[in-house]
Order: structure tokens, then C-alpha cells, then sequence
């Protein structure tokens, strides 16, 4: 058995020589291109991890390598890229209500710092893993590379159900991952922000925690704040407003309104929830929309005013009663010109693929559709805006918080959006260049954009001894 050699940035060459603590660290470690768990160097090592067919992290991967081949990236660079560089995670303790101690499991990843600070969310989610918050991270380097933005890719996660945790379990949750992660982050270095599960109020916690340990306060550490303590206006919708911005921008390519369209939204949160609003206010008829519980669809459309409330009131849109309920995979499924996965990953795949019937899919969420359906919905002449693009407003608003916290100059919803529509409708239109000079689908022109950014950075930067 041979022991890969470790590139922590640590620096150490094996888990037990790591300091003790209740942190786990996990390194990465490469053998060929294969990341392997360092806190396994005692045992067998694990150098052939069967990845999942369809795991997000064998999906990112994938993706990665057809750009990569298109391009004929230097066997090196690719190497450095289709791994995260730096991973972290926390075992850490919570006090509960009843006075019990409970652990928990929380990730950072950092996938690549080349063009700037590390840039992701925090997920908070009962069955996130560390292979999802891999992948996650290598989608950001591609996201913020594909609109411009300098920024690096880093995601980060719980595992936790944040809807089984009363307010303050989730406060003390909340600031004990954010200790646990503060030697990682920072506002030079590694800058969080909502993502699914968390929202601006744990942000305000992670901020105000970290502000705490500096010894004055320092806004910049997070986006996705509330306003009134450095937010920016405009990021809370950021996200769904980019697509909107995209879609309307991918519909006049296909040469057809928006107003009339029938849309479906997987996943009605910040992101699919806005989505629906902002597109029904362009004129589109949202006729399917779903949650964790399930969806509804009514041909006519349906009253998203009264839809929101009732999934304000219930927390769910599931038994919405003026509607036929239909399931999440069914959703995906129903005739629209619009489809909008914005809830988890892998959920376009090889077995539904075909059976898709939009004419657009924009893909709000982070990685729904996998390679293989990719080829499938491009041979039927499905469009789709890869999430790279499609979900890059929430960064690049974010990166306007950050820029605005820095200067503390602060700018109006004006002009947030005009700058957010300038990024996300050059962006778009650059990729779909692109495609078009290669003759590839969107997600493979985005992928070559944002991959040779980040290669040639890597490239001018050289590689320090
Ligand atoms: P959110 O937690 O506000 O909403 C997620 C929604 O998905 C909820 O309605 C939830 O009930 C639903 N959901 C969860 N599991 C589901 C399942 N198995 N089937 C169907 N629906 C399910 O999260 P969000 O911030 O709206 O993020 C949604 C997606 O958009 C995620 O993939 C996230 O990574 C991506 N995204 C978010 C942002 C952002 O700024 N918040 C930015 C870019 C991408």
C-alpha cells in the first residue's frame, strides 16, 4: 500500500501528526487525480472511492473533463483544478434546549483561490455530504469565473435539519460552526453567504460571531446580511433576478415572449419562490410550482399571491387546495416553456431526460442536471442555461455587498439591478457566442470560458515552490 503524498495547508504529511482537538481534518491528499480522506491514513487506504454514478461530486467532475478536454488543458493544471485545494471539517457541540449536548457535522471547502477570496454559501441540510460540498465549491470557481467576478470558489454546510432547532438552537449552532471555521474565514480570504437552509439572519449571526473574536466589527466577512447591518439592496432577490434577466434574455434568442409563458418552478424558497414572482410580473403564467412536501399544477395558473400565503401560513404549497398536486419528479415532467430547478442537485437525469417538456430549463439550482441528460436535452434541442450562469446574480450581488462593505459606500435597488443586468446579460450573451463558435451546448461554452479564466490565471501566477 502506498501513502499518497499530502498537500495540506497545514502542511503536515500525516493525520497523526495533526494537532489533537475535536476537529476532524481532512485533507487533500492526491494520488492520480483521486482525493482521499486523510484522517483514513491509518487504515487501508481508500485509493479507488467508487464515487456514486450521480453524485454531484462525480457530476462536477465530469462536467470539468469535457471542457478540459476540449481545451487540452495541461495534464497538471487539470489535476490542480478537478479537486478542491483546501477542506475542513468540524465536529463540533450545541447545547439544546432541554439542557442535552448534541454534535454536529459542519464542512468549508475551498476549491480554488486563484482569482480572489474564497466565495460560497453555507447549506444547512440533513443529508449533505462532504462530496456535495465539494462539488458545490468547484461550481462556484466556475460560476464566479463564468460572470467575472474575483472571486474563488469555496462552499461550506451543517448537517442539520434547521427546521427541528427552536431560534436560539439555531443561534448557538450558528456561532459555534462559525468559530470552528473562523480560522478560514475572513473578508480577504473566504467570504460566506445564505444558501439553502440559511438566510440572512444567520448570516448576521456568522458576522456579528466573527466581529466578536476581531474586536470590532467587520460587515464584509458575509453577504447576504440584512440591510440595515451592511447588506446590500437588491440581494435577497439577486438570485432569481439574474434569471429572470437570462431567461428573458434566452427566450428572445428562441423568439418568444415571456409574457404567456408557462413557467414551472421546482422549489418554491428564496430563489424559486422570487423566480415565480419576478417572471409573473414580466407577464408569464406560473402554472406548476412544489416544495420538499410536494408540488401543485393548475393549466389555467396559479395565484402566486395566494399560493406564497398559504405556504407562509402551512409551510408548504403541497395541499394548496385550489390545484391538482403532482410530485417533484412529476413536475419536471409537465408541458411548459419554462422549467426552473431551484431546489437540489442531480434531479434531471438520464431516466427523465427525455421525458422533459420545456423548451427552456434555467437552471436556478446548483448542479440539477447531469451529464448524461445534458446530451440528451441537447439532442432534442432543449436550451438549457447552466446553473454557472443561470444562478451567477446571487455572487455577483454578492460581490456588490462585499465591494459596497469594503468602501462603505453604499448604492441604491437601482443600481444593484442595472449593474446585475449589465453582468448577467453580457455574461449570457458571451456564452452563447461561444456555443455557437464551438458548437456546443450552453453549460460546455460556459464551462470553456470560465475554465480557461481560471487556468491562465493559474498559468501568469506560476506555481509557488
Ligand atoms: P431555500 O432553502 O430558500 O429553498 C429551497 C426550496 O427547495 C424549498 O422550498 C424546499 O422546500 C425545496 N426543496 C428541498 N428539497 C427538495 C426536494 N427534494 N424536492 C423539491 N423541492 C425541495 O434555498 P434557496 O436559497 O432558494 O436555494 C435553492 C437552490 O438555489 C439551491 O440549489 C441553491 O444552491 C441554489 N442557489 C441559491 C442561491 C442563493 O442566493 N440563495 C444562489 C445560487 C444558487
Amino acid at each position: 500500500m502506498s501513502v499518497p503524498s499530502c498537500v495540506a495547508s497545514c502542511g503536515q504529511r500525516d493525520r497523526r501528526q495533526h494537532p489533537p482537538s475535536n476537529v476532524l481534518y481532512y485533507i487533500h491528499c492526491v494520488k492520480g487525480d483521486k482525493v482521499v480522506q486523510a484522517d483514513s491514513l491509518n487504515e487501508e487506504v481508500q485509493t479507488d472511492m467508487a464515487l456514486e454514478q450521480e453524485s454531484a461530486l462525480a457530476n462536477a467532475q465530469k462536467q470539468f473533463d469535457i471542457a478540459a478536454d476540449k481545451l487540452q488543458l495541461d495534464p497538471g493544471l487539470r489535476r490542480i483544478l478537478r479537486v478542491p485545494q483546501r477542506e475542513f471539517t468540524v465536529t463540533f457541540p450545541v447545547k439544546m434546549d432541554d439542557g442535552r449536548i448534541e454534535t454536529f457535522v459542519g464542512h468549508r471547502v475551498h476549491h480554488n483561490i486563484t482569482r480572489g477570496p474564497a466565495k460560497g454559501g453555507i447549506r444547512y441540510h440533513p443529508g449533505v455530504t462532504l462530496d456535495d460540498v465539494r462539488a458545490l465549491s468547484m461550481w462556484m470557481t466556475w460560476k464566479c469565473a463564468t460572470v467575472s467576478i474575483p472571486y474563488g470558489g469555496a462552499k461550506g454546510a451543517v448537517v442539520v435539519d434547521p427546521r427541528t432547532l427552536s431560534p436560539s438552537e439555531l443561534e448557538r449552532l450558528t456561532r459555534r460552526y462559525t468559530s470552528e471555521i473562523s480560522i478560514l474565514i475572513g473578508p480577504d480570504r473566504d467570504i460566506p453567504a445564505p444558501d439553502v437552509g440559511t438566510n440572512a439572519q444567520i448570516m448576521a449571526w456568522i458576522m456579528d460571531t466573527y466581529s466578536m473574536h476581531s474586536g470590532h466589527t467587520v460587515p464584509a466577512v458575509v453577504t447576504g446580511k440584512p440591510i440595515n447591518i451592511g447588506g446590500s439592496y437588491g440581494r435577497q432577490e439577486a438570485t432569481a433576478r439574474g434569471l429572470s434577466y437570462v431567461l428573458r434574455e434566452a427566450a428572445e434568442v428562441l423568439s418568444f415572449p415571456i409574457a404567456g409563458a408557462r413557467i414551472a418552478v421546482q422549489g418554491f424558497g428564496n430563489v424559486g419562490g422570487t423566480c415565480a414572482r419576478l417572471l409573473e410580473e414580466m407577464g408569464a403564467t406560473i402554472v406548476a410550482v412544489s416544495d420538499s412536501k410536494g408540488g401543485i399544477y393548475r393549466r389555467s395558473g396559479l395565484p402566486l399571491a395566494a399560493v406564497a400565503e398559504h405556504k407562509a401560513r402551512s409551510g408548504t404549497v403541497a395541499d394548496f387546495p385550489e390545484a391538482d398536486r403532482v410530485t417533484n419528479a412529476e413536475l419536471l415532467e409537465l408541458p411548459c416553456d419554462i422549467l426552473v430547478p431551484a431546489a437540489l442537485n442531480t434531479q434531471i437525469t438520464a431516466r427523465n431526460a427525455d421525458r422533459i417538456r420545456a423548451r427552456i430549463i434555467g437552471e436556478a439550482a446548483n448542479g440539477p442536471t447531469t451529464p448524461e441528460a445534458d446530451s440528451i436535452l441537447y439532442d432534442r434541442g432543449i436550451f438549457v442555461i447552466p446553473d454557472i450562469l443561470a444562478g451567477a446574480g446571487g455572487v455577483t450581488v454578492s460581490y456588490f455587498e462585499w465591494v459596497q462593505g469594503l468602501q462603505e459606500f453604499f448604492w441604491t435597488e437601482r443600481e444593484v439591478n442595472a449593474q446585475l443586468e449589465r453582468v448577467m446579460a453580457g455574461a449570457f450573451h458571451q456564452v452563447l457566442r461561444t456555443a455557437h463558435e464551438q458548437r456546443v451546448h450552453m453549460r460546455t461554452a460556459a464551462y470553456l470560458l470560465a475554465v480557461s479564466k481560471v487556468a491562465e490565471s493559474t498559468r501568469i501566477r506560476g506555481i509557488y515552490p
